[in-house]
C-alpha cells in the first residue's frame, strides 16, 4: 500500500486542488484530509457521511462548588490563569484557558476538583464519487491536532487494507511545519510539496522531511 501526502509551506498554494485532481484520476484510492484545523477537501469531493465519531484527546478541570473550601490554592497555582472568581466568592475553571495539566487537581486540599475528558473535535468516514474519504474537524480553540491527524491516517489505512481494490492512500496534508504536518508525513511513501511562486524557506522543508522518518520519500 502506497501513501502520497500533499503538503505545502503555507496555506492557499493549491494542495486541495491537486488532491481533488488526483482523486478524479485515481482508480482505487482512499483519501485522508489531514488539514484538520481547516479541512476543505470535502468541499470538492461531495462527501456523504457514513460514520461520525467524537475525538477526545484532552481533559479539563471542573470545580465542585459544594466541596470547595475556598482556599484559592488552585487559582494561585494555575499558570494559565484558568481559575476565575465567581460573583458569589467562589471559583470556576474557564474551559478555553484550561490546558488540562492537572496541577489544581493534585493540589486541591478538599478533593473538590475533577479532571474530565472533553470532546475536542469529530472525525468522519464518508463516501464520495471518487472513493472513501476520512476527514475531521478540530473544535474551535482546541489543540491536539497532531493526534487527530494520526487518527485520520490510521482509519484511512485500515479502510484501505480492508478494501479489495485500493492500492493507494492520497492524503491532503496541512500547511506549515508544525505538529500536524509531521504527523501527516511520518511513515508516508511519498511527499508532494506544492510551492507558491513566492520565495519560501526550502531549507526548513529539507530539515523537516529528514526528521519525519519517511520511509520512501521521493
Ligand atoms: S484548591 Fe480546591 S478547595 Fe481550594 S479553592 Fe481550589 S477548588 Fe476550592
Ligand atoms: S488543569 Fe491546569 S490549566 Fe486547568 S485549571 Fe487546573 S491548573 Fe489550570
Amino acid at each position: 500500500m502506497k501513501e502520497i501526502t500533499i503538503i505545502s509551506g503555507k496555506g492557499g498554494t493549491g494542495k486541495t486542488t491537486i488532491v481533488g485532481s488526483l482523486a478524479s484520476l485515481a482508480e482505487g484510492a482512499v483519501f485522508a484530509d489531514c488539514d484538520v484545523d481547516a479541512a476543505n477537501l470535502g468541499l470538492i469531493m461531495k462527501p456523504d457521511t457514513r460514520e461520525s465519531h467524537e475525538f477526545r484527546a484532552s481533559s479539563q478541570a471542573f470545580i465542585d462548588s459544594e466541596k470547595c473550601a475556598l482556599c484559592g490554592r488552585c487559582q494561585d497555582l494555575c499558570r494559565f490563569d484558568a481559575v476565575l472568581d465567581t460573583s458569589d466568592g467562589g471559583y470556576q475553571v474557564d474551559g478555553l484557558s484550561c490546558e488540562g495539566c492537572g496541577v489544581c487537581f493534585h493540589a486541591c486540599p478538599a478533593d473538590a476538583i475533577e479532571m474530565r475528558e472533553v470532546v475536542s473535535g469529530q472525525w468522519f468516514i464518508s463516501d464520495t464519487p471518487y472513493g472513501t474519504l476520512v476527514h475531521a474537524r478540530l473544535g474551535i480553540g482546541e489543540d491536539n491536532s497532531g493526534r487527530l491527524v494520526t487518527q485520520v491516517r490510521q482509519k484511512a489505512r485500515e479502510l484501505a487494507s480492508e478494501a479489495d481494490n485500493v492500492e493507494v492512500i492520497i492524503t491532503d496534508g496541512p500547511p506549515g511545519i508544525g505538529c500536524p504536518v509531521i504527523s501527516s508525513l511520518t511513515g508516508t511513501s511519498m511527499a508532494l510539496i506544492v510551492r507558491s511562486l513566492a520565495a519560501q524557506p526550502f531549507m526548513t522543508w529539507a530539515a523537516l522531511l529528514s526528521s519525519a522518518s519517511t520511509s520512501m520519500l521521493k
